[in-house]
């Protein structure tokens, strides 16, 4: 027995020690909430005590938290950027030119002051004593009399006043599918601080990046409302709607919702007297609530996706980690679909493909970005491509759609336009300041995806399902940059990514090889771009065999298994030198009349020119 502890205790310290980067450490902040709702003006008095434990080496003299509502704003940054982006988000703007001719008119400049967002922050105290605060934009800057030192916690109060802005962007008042409230972004939001500074970004119209905490939230509203919320709800016999019979609990016309929410870094909520709930348990998983309006229209397909969101929580366990919480939450609400801790605002009148498509997406964040926390202000391509990804395969097997070759020729076809269209920038530029929406979104959604379809091209299939699993028992509630998932994937496959993660990543370049010649002897590829990549090649003999060529590139210094594709099956692999990029040209010898050749006939290469890749060509 005794032994048996120490071999456990030992293997203990050993996981402290590889669980992630030396050195690294973390934020945490601790929120304790009463929020009064006045319904009637969409108005709301907030009080919060929070807990903030500096876990870093510095000593910090001020604090910073969002007040995201003071965006929605005229003359607010992001009112500004809506006139000034060529291809605004068309819920944001007002057309009033032609399709041909746009004159974008931002709906945020019409808001009349009391559609009109705002955080007022009335006092900031640190242990009873009132601090100096200045608010900038969608930024609170609170001036700190005693400065928070290393491994210390500080509390702070705030009191505030809110008003919730018409919907215009993700959460607010009165949604197009008559939702009274969706609250996103509606509380001040302590800001991220971690090794690269304070993360203080502008609410101009992307994503969000904060530090881990609990959150404990009162909410009083009239109480003919329904409320679904981050976390577990604490009194389902005291308010509308959870359980049957429950006891409505009122104070002068209001019932006091309680929520708690473990180890989240958002909490959103949202209200409607419409709202009904229904509740799945996803066996050895989470409780998960469907709340919508009670609408027969929608009756059907929410209903119908409720076993297949309790399969994809199945899913997604067995393949990226287990679930860590003890609820979900599926919400009619804002303006499509948006992650928070566990919980999801979607909205709710659509088909039953996307019905489930949304549900599937949001739920994927649930992993990427709520439990692996990326920096969304500029690696939104893991949280959005990571999630796509996730969805998509999930999606294919719950489903029993095709699979081969690559189920994402789609993705690749969109990613391809974008690289054609000369306004692609790079993956890690930050995510407010692309120059178009669209070429935000593709590569976002779509290269993100990309960057790991094709990492199983490069590293192999199991590893990189070895990967997510790795990257799960590192990183699960933290704060990892691309470079920690590219280090797990060096890791599990042995093999080195420097190459790729930059040239991908870091750049705008585009993969193109060829098949130059064939002769008798021998066949001749040739690299016609400035980025490398290993190389499948499959050859057809005129005999009738086949043959798989495995070329790696030089810097991958090592080879990928041998990978399980229907169409290599039976047929010889052989490794062959590898190739430095540096010669753009590479010769296979082949001791047999050749019919047929293919470069990555699996389709998992984003080459921009896949005319080039077979002999004959196509
Ligand atoms: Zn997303």
């Amino acid at each position: 027995m005794k032994k048996l502890s120490l071999i456990f205790f030992f293997s203990l310290m050993f996981c402290q020690v590889i669980a992630q980067r030396a050195g690294y450490w973390q934020q945490r902040v601790d929120y304790k909430m009463d929020i009064d709702v006045n319904e009637q003006k969409f108005q709301y008095d907030g009080k919060m005590n929070v807990k903030y434990t500096n876990n870093s080496p510095e000593t910090l003299k001020k604090i910073y938290f969002h007040v995201y509502y003071n965006a929605f704003q005229p003359g607010s940054t992001m009112d500004h950027r809506l006139v000034n982006i060529a291809d605004p988000d068309s819920r944001m703007v007002i057309n009033k030119g032609t399709k041909e001719n746009p004159q974008y008119v931002s709906r945020i400049a019409q808001l009349k002051p009391e559609d009109q967002g705002f955080h007022h922050i009335k006092s900031v105290k640190q242990g009873g004593n009132e601090l100096k605060f200045k608010v900038m934009g969608t930024i609170l800057e609170v001036k700190l009399t005693e400065p928070i030192r290393p491994n210390t916690t500080t509390e702070l109060d705030l009191v505030w006043q809110a008003q919730v802005p018409q919907i215009i962007r993700r959460g607010g008042k009165n949604t197009l599918e008559g939702v009274d409230f969706s609250m996103t972004q509606w509380y001040p939001k302590i800001a991220q601080y971690d090794e690269y500074g304070w993360h203080l970004d502008e609410y101009i119209g992307r994503e969000f990046y904060a530090p881990f905490g609990n959150f404990d939230v009162k909410i009083s509203i009239q109480k003919d409302y329904v409320v679904g919320a981050s976390g577990k709800l604490q009194n389902p016999n005291e308010v509308k709607g959870y359980v049957p019979g429950a006891k409505i609990k009122e104070n002068k016309g209001k019932t006091t919702w309680h929520f708690v929410a473990e180890n989240i870094h958002d909490f959103a909520w949202a209200a409607d007297k419409e709202f009904v709930v229904s509740h799945q348990k996803v066996p050895n998983g989470p409780d998960v609530y469907f709340i919508r309006m009670n609408d027969e229209s929608l009756a059907k397909n929410w209903k119908d996706s409720e076993i297949p969101t309790v399969k994809f929580f199945e899913f997604m366990d067995k393949n990226f980690g287990k679930y860590p919480w003890d609820t979900y939450t599926i919400v009619q609400g804002g303006d499509g679909g948006m992650e928070y801790g566990t919980i999801t605002l979607i909205t709710g009148k659509r088909n039953f493909e996307s019905l489930v498509g949304v549900i599937y997406h949001e739920i994927a964040h649930s992993w990427f970005q709520h439990l692996f926390a990326f920096n969304e202000t500029v690696d939104e391509w893991m949280d959005e491509g990571f999630g796509s990804y996730a969805e998509n395969l999930a999606y294919l097997e719950i489903f029993n759609k095709e699979r081969q070759p690559n189920p994402n020729w789609d993705a690749y076809q969109s990613y391809f336009q974008l690289a054609k269209s000369g306004v692609e920038e790079p993956m890690s530029l930050l995510a407010d300041y692309y120059n178009y929406n669209y070429a935000y979104g593709v590569q976002a959604y779509v290269k993100g995806q990309i960057y790991l379809i094709q990492l199983g091209y490069i590293i192999g299939e199991d590893n990189l399902k070895k990967t997510f699993l790795e990257f799960y028992d590192k990183w699960k509630f933290k704060h990892p940059t691309p470079n920690d998932f590219k280090r797990v994937a060096e890791e599990v496959s042995g093999l080195n990514l420097k190459w790729y993660q930059n040239l991908f990543v870091n750049t705008t370049r585009v993969i193109d090889y060829g098949v130059r010649s064939v002769g008798d002897a021998e066949i001749e590829l040739e690299n016609l771009s400035n980025f490398n990549m290993p190389i499948d090649l499959w050859v057809e003999y005129a005999d009738g065999t086949s043959e798989l060529f495995y070329i790696p590139n030089q810097e991958l210094r090592g080879e990928k298994p041998a990978e399980n594709f229907e169409i290599y099956q039976n047929a010889k692999r052989t490794v062959l030198e590898p190739w430095q990029w540096t010669n753009p040209i590479y010769k296979v010898k082949v001791n047999k009349k050749v019919s047929k050749v293919s470069i990555d006939p699996t389709k998992r290469l984003a080459d921009i020119n896949y005319s080039n890749n077979t002999y004959p060509k196509a």
